[in-house]
């Protein structure tokens, strides 16, 4: 791996590099843009028989190089799906009538039509996938991204995954649309005239209004609701876009978190009055402090527009005035992929958004500002690319990297420069048959912080021979080295180590490969911890804990080496094979060792094994861990005392064990935290010498509190205590982080706001979200 590493380095400025693992796909790739990324690191892939999920896990607990990847899969729906369009006895007869007209023109449209027959008698069977697409995160009821995956025969679903492990189906929209309009007898407008089914133009109508072609999520919209005692509340609420073959665009409003279809506050079509509809993209805009947003409509002939979305129901929502023409050619060059970036100007000082599309071979761009003068437009297409249509487009939003993908597997990465009147990119070519061999693409995607590549291929042609089957598989290809990454750590403004899990990858696979954490990073981690914010904190309790795996699997490898000269004995053509078999079996072993006791007995396990001089280093990492842990531990008790504080009247019982917390803080305090002593001389002041102890459910015995992890009464129940609050969960259930280095309890219907608030938190180590 780490030659041809070297060998894309001489070749790019662009450092690339193969990742593994590679992901075989057991079924064939369908749609057009496969290939999808969350917010919230996991890959999506349309394939036949239903959407597979690939979630990233930045894995802490494993010594093993290779990105940690949990696969799920979306099932695709039982039955085939019937698009509605009038009573069920009256389409029957319509169908039979069409399929048996003397007229050609209606009886071999009808017959061949997929729309119309999705079984299609003696036509191949309709499965699979046109398109799926992540929501923001922040949309299910575990904060993350929620799934719209249409299927082939035009069914659109909205899907989550709450429990880690199965997908459910929370609202299907087809069904819900086709109720809609048939409610208003299939009329856009109260006063269209009303035609009868039995009409073959009306049937094709009826169905052309409801068949979707795209659909898109657009970002989150916190709006403020005032309550009946009139404090305000924020409400967050998301728009789907659904974009159908009619050019009408149906705009689902949900509030989240979304549930299930109880969460739909409303349902709006839009008229685009674009012809041959390909795609759409939410045309996002910020302009001095107020977010403008439309909806970019591209064709399959050619043109290019943003169509305004007038949402009067959502407030602190601004949209345009009059459609904008980006493109208006109908070359028959047509549009897929757009996407809309968010970019500064630094000329003209403002922001601005880059909006691209793919057109057959061509990058088409067209820059938007709005000035004193109104709205700027300019546009161009960038040609000499690919020799072959692109097949697949996608962005690097957190620095507005474009990457074109194009059958032949050739991926080019442009990167706008601005020039004083507009724009040009800077191009640079990763050719993927030169890292997997002659393929085909078939979608890629990049991951949120751009730290990798994701690319669908299949075989390509071998001595000018297409290959007879299609194996398919996700490859994965590293766009940054680890000095890239680490500085765009160090720099970050969302500071969530979550949040950026692709980059802190990349920095885990680094140090696992060197087994050390480089002095510059633990040099500027120094400074930076200092008073400074405690994503640092967690960033130096990420590398010391990665560190830590990379001794555990140097200490691994020394035991390998035991059995391999015991089995000298054995005949030498054996000893190869039985060596790779025993590295098989450890693997394995070691895998079953984590899931039984957690990492925390790692240190066991290698003081068994014979005592190597990295014995005392493990321990030293071991207790550099314990420290860091311990600080934010410590920060976040303060931070739950400062919230009981601000939240509570005199004497009054909080669910928090308020007192043991304060006397934990005491006991472990460090001597300079002169905040601590004061917070909780206010708090012990509010309490009034009241004890408010917690108590054993099973003996009714109190609960002390000496230990934040746990809570063991004078009887022996052992309890575990939440991170996020500190409370003993007295309940078999309870939530864990993704990472799982801490778990929290539910929320009750009885629990404060505040304590909602509260529980709602990430993880106080490592950022993950708790479920
Ligand atoms: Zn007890
Ligand atoms: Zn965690």
């Amino acid at each position: 791996m780490s030659e041809s590493c070297e060998e894309q380095r001489t070749n790019f400025r662009l450092s690339v590099c193969k990742r593994e693992p590679v992901v075989k796909l057991l079924q064939a790739v369908t749609g057009l843009e496969p290939l999808s990324w969350s917010e919230d690191h996991r890959l999506s892939v349309c394939t036949s028989s239903n959407v597979s999920v690939l979630e990233q896990v930045c894995d802490i607990h494993g010594s093993s190089p290779e990105l940690t990847l949990y696969r799920t899969c979306v099932p695709a729906p039982l039955k085939t799906c019937y698009l509605r369009i009038g009573p069920p006895k009256e389409v029957q007869l319509c169908r039979a009538k069409f399929a048996r007209s003397s007229d050609p023109a209606v009886s071999q449209k009808f017959m061949l039509d997929r729309v119309f027959n999705p079984e299609g008698k003696g036509l191949p069977p309709l499965q699979g996938y046109k398109y799926a697409c992540w929501s923001p995160v922040g949309c299910d009821a575990n904060g993350r991204c929620l799934l719209a995956a249409l299927t082939l025969d035009n069914r659109l679903t909205v899907n989550a995954n709450v429990d880690r492990l199965q997908w459910k189906q929370l609202a299907d929209l087809t069904e819900m649309y086709g109720e809609r309009l048939a409610q208003s007898n299939y009329t856009a407008t109260e006063n269209a005239t009303y035609s009868q089914l039995e009409d073959f133009p009306e049937f094709q109508r009826r169905h052309s209004m409801q068949t979707p072609v795209w659909m898109e999520w657009s970002s989150i919209c916190t709006t403020q609701e005032i309550m009946e005692n009139n404090t305000c509340r924020d409400v967050g609420t998301v728009l789907l876009a659904v974009l159908f073959e009619n050019g009408d665009v149906a705009i689902w409003q949900f509030q989240l978190p979304i549930n299930n279809h109880t969460s739909i506050i409303s349902c709006n079509t839009i008229v685009s009055g674009v012809e041959s509809p390909s795609v759409l993209a939410w045309w996002e805009y910020e302009h001095s402090n107020r977010k403008m947003s439309g909806l970019i409509v591209g064709s399959s002939l050619g043109p290019v527009k943003i169509i305004p979305v007038n949402l009067k129901a959502v407030k602190g929502y601004f949209t345009l005035r009059q459609p904008v023409i980006l493109w208006q050619e109908a070359d028959r060059l047509p549009v897929n992929s757009i996407k809309c970036i968010a970019l500064y100007h630094p000329y003209q000082k403002c922001s601005c958004s880059l909006v691209v599309a793919a057109r057959g071979c061509y990058v088409f761009w067209c820059l938007l500002l709005i000035s004193k003068a109104g709205l700027n437009v300019h546009n161009s297409h960038v040609t000499g690319l690919h020799s072959l249509p692109i097949i697949s487009l996608t962005v690097d939003r957190q620095n507005g990297t474009i990457y074109s993908c194009s059958v032949d597997g050739k991926v080019q990465q442009l990167i706008p420069i601005f020039t004083n009147l507009a724009l040009k990119f800077e191009h640079q070519l990763i050719n993927m048959s030169e890292m997997f061999g002659s393929v085909k693409a078939h979608g890629i995607a990049v991951s949120p912080f751009g730290a990798y590549l994701a690319c669908i291929t299949s075989e390509g042609m071998k001595n000018g021979i297409h290959p007879v089957n299609k194996n398919f598989q996700v490859n994965f290809v590293s766009l940054k080295t680890f000095e890239e990454a680490a500085a765009q750590l160090l720099e970050s403004s969302s500071q969530n180590l979550f949040r950026q899990m692709d980059l802190t990858d990349i920095v885990r696979w680094k140090i696992l490969k060197d087994k050390v954490i480089p002095q510059f990073l633990i040099d500027v981690l120094d400074k930076k911890v200092d008073g400074g914010p405690l994503y640092f904190w967690r960033f130096r309790l990420f590398l010391l804990r990665i560190w830590f795996q990379s001794f555990k699997k140097l200490t691994y490898e020394a035991m390998q080496k035991q059995p391999y000269h015991e089995s000298k004995v054995s005949r030498k053509e054996d000893t190869a094979v039985e060596a790779s078999i025993f590295e098989e079996e450890k693997d394995q072993d070691e895998d079953r060792h984590d899931d039984e006791h957690g990492s925390g007995k790692t240190l066991e396990d290698s003081a068994e094994s014979e005592s190597s001089p990295t014995d005392e280093s493990f321990l030293e990492i071991q207790k550099k861990i314990e420290a860091v842990e311990a600080h934010l531990t410590k920060e976040h008790m303060k931070h739950v005392l400062g919230e009981v504080y601000l939240h509570t009247g005199i004497t009054e019982y909080t669910s928090i064990p308020t007192r043991g917390v304060c006397a934990y803080l005491m006991a472990n305090r460090d001597d300079d935290d002169r905040t601590a002593q004061v917070l909780i001389g206010h708090v012990e002041k509010k309490m009034n010498k009241q004890m408010f102890p917690e108590y054993c459910t099973l003996c009714k015995e109190v609960l002390p509190f000496t230990d934040c992890k746990k809570a063991v009464c004078p009887n022996g129940h052992l309890w575990r205590r939440c991170s996020l609050t500190y409370q003993a969960c007295q309940t078999l259930e309870y939530r864990r982080c993704l990472l799982h280095d801490s778990i929290a309890r539910h929320s009750v219907p009885e629990d404060l706001d505040w304590i909602m608030r509260l529980l709602k938190a990430p993880c106080i180590l490592c950022d993950s979200p708790v479920f």
